[in-house]
């Protein structure tokens, strides 16, 4: 209701060109922010935050390591080089950093192996469910006392897990729950890691509900979304090495396939060029939400200085490199984003750089607390897929799972108010 009046009383201008399909006039929302306001630069636009406040750094942990670091480091602590892989069958096959689980370690250096090589991470502060029970919001706590959500979702054939890479973040897009607070700091590559082996953890124990009779789905994380909190571009190195371990066969990684792990990304160009050369083929996924300069700068702030255009062919570069299809995320906005000649313009610009090689995934906002924004309304929304579709484009529109739990794209905010 308020946010239908608050469009409504924008006073925005028509744009000429702002039509439906039945071809009535619409509206050109602008995006402006209600009950929060965007930092301003000098120049008026939106700050950009890519350093991070000074903090201390987490403690160095197993999964930070490569193998001969891990090796390395045990032989420092006094122990035969060997006890790394033990260390590492139990955290990244177990789920484990529980030093009496470990019983083909030595009683006398359990403690102090795990201490060195394991500490804690992530402490929990909070577990909210779905009531069906097929989605779990996790909040943790990081060493300093910064708040990150993961969220665990169960689909038929897969599991998923949307990660965050950054406490906070810094890209300021004014519908976004976790840009509102800005960014905090990077996680650390274990910090990302810890995220999938607690839920992992979770599974295990059987406390990941939904599972239907006869499931043969193995039980644990199958799919890994970087769409909870921060820009896993501004924080390139950590997120590199977090999607090393992640495709590192067991007992020394995760031993995930990377095409079901999605990076996804406000459109840090030159980053986006060398995630492709870095031989890990990954999905990726550019969050491109409009395909005109004119919106994009206000929706997507980063856009002042990446365009649209470079953006594209940023994302064209990546499958070229890698085969791999990429997705064009869309969040529906009504009367912002939603017009048929952007749906046009985006299909136009998308096969402008060749067929088969991009896939749009739609997706209705799902609008922050506070906020005057909405999602479009269904009838304009399938129209919108109908028209890409229509261009030869593959289209899905995507579910909002987890949205009474805060849980939804976009809805990350960690607040712990309790
Ligand atoms: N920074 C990265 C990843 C985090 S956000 C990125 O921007 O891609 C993951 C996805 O959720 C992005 O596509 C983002 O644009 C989208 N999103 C953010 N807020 C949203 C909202 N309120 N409704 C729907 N999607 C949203």
């Amino acid at each position: 209701m308020a946010a239908a009046r608050g469009i409504g009383n924008n006073g925005a201008p028509v744009s000429p060109r702002a039509e439906t399909a039945r071809g009535e006039a619409r509206p050109q929302v602008r995006p402006t922010t209600e009950g929060w306001k965007q930092k301003l630069g000098p120049d008026g636009r939106p700050v950009l935050q890519f350093a991070e406040q000074k903090r201390g750094k987490p403690p160095v942990h197993l999964a930070d390591l490569t193998l001969e670091q891990r090796v390395a480091r045990v032989t420092e602590l006094g122990l035969p080089g060997f006890r790394a892989r033990q260390l590492s069958n139990h955290y990244f096959t177990h789920y484990t950093s529980d030093p009496e689980a470990m019983t083909d370690l030595p009683a006398a250096v359990r403690d102090e192996l795990v201490a060195g090589m394991l500490p804690p991470l992530l402490t929990e502060v909070r577990r909210l469910r779905t009531d069906k029970g097929d989605t779990i919001k996790f909040l943790w706590k990081l060493h300093d006392g910064a708040l990150v959500e993961s969220v665990l979702m169960r689909y038929p054939g897969r599991i998923t897990l949307c990660v965050s890479s950054q406490a906070g973040c810094g890209m300021a897009c004014p519908f976004c729950a976790t840009g509102q607070a800005g960014l905090t700091r990077n996680m650390s590559t274990a910090e990302i890691i810890d995220q999938v082996v607690q839920a992992n953890a979770a599974i295990a124990a059987g406390e990941l509900g939904g599972k239907k009779r006869g499931e043969t789905t193995p039980e644990r994380v199958s799919n890994i979304v970087f769409m909870g909190m921060g820009e896993p571009l501004a924080n390139y190195t950590r997120v590199v090495d977090a999607l090393r371990t992640m495709v590192e066969p067991q007992p020394h990684g995760l031993g995930m396939s990377a095409r079901h792990i999605t990076v996804s990304t406000v459109g840090l160009v030159p980053a986006i060029l060398k995630l492709a050369e870095e031989k890990i083929p990954v999905t990726f996924a550019l969050s491109l939400h409009a395909p005109d300069d004119q919106l994009r700068d206000e929706l997507i702030p980063v856009n002042s200085k990446w365009k649209v255009d470079e953006a594209l062919d940023a994302a064209r570069t990546y499958f070229e490199a890698t085969g791999r299809r990429v997705s064009i995320e869309y969040a529906l906005i009504k009367d912002m984003n939603d017009h048929a000649w952007r749906a046009d313009l985006l299909a136009h610009k998308l096969n402008e750089r060749g067929r088969g090689w991009v896939h749009v995934n739609p997706i209705p906002l799902n609008p922050t607390p506070g906020s005057i924004w909405t999602s479009s309304e269904p009838a304009v929304m399938r129209e919108f897929v109908r028209r890409i579709e229509a261009a030869g484009i593959p289209t899905t529109l995507r579910d909002t799972r987890g949205k009474e739990i805060d849980g939804a794209c976009g809805q990350l905010a960690a607040a712990d108010d309790d």
